[in-house]
């Protein structure tokens, strides 16, 4: 069966830094999670940090790829360094995503992990700006799609395709 790697918080896990979940009502999601399908992931949590902790953001807005290369580091608005715990989720949720066979992934947009579009700008205001979180780039780095929970019917289109590149086989 082919897997999907998703950010836990879109499952209604209260893994969020403010200890909420942003849990999805997507049908597709809903259906995928019946069939098996769904390998929920918090890539904040598996890399040791808390629930509730501080919110973080990429220095300068930089994205995913300068953190994974060492030239951004990630902080709270204290200015407290959590550039390994990020950089430690990621790496277990490519070996997540590697051992359940997943080669796309459903990640919460906007998150300095799980964004696959857009971040927000490191500056805590609430502005975004186009880039990848640290979890995304290592994905796709990986050879893994990252699709954001507003981009559902695009992976949908990604599975039909593997599936159909499988030989026809639903699964
Ligand atoms: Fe959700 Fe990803 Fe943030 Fe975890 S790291 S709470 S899965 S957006």
């Amino acid at each position: 069966m082919e897997r999907i790697l998703v950010s836990a918080c879109l499952l209604g896990s209260r893994v969020r830094y403010d200890g909420g979940a942003k849990t999805s009502d997507d049908e597709l999601l809903a259906r995928w999670r019946e069939e098996g399908r769904l390998v929920p992931f918090c890539p904040e949590v598996q890399g040791g940090l808390p629930v509730p902790r501080p919110p973080a953001e990429i220095e300068g807005g930089a994205g995913g790829a300068a953190v994974l290369e060492g030239a951004a580091r990630i902080r709270t608005p204290a200015g407290d360094d959590v550039t390994d715990a990020f950089l430690l989720g990621a790496r277990r949720a490519l070996a997540a995503a590697t051992s359940a066979g997943a080669r796309l992934a459903i990640l919460k947009e906007g998150s300095p992990s799980c964004g696959s579009l857009r971040i927000y700008d490191g500056t805590f205001g609430g502005r975004t700006t186009p880039g990848q979180g640290v979890t995304a780039a290592l994905l796709e780095r990986g050879g893994i799609r990252v699709f954001g929970e507003d981009r559902i019917p695009d992976a949908a289109a990604y599975l039909a395709h593997l599936l159909t590149a499988r030989g026809g086989r639903r699964w």
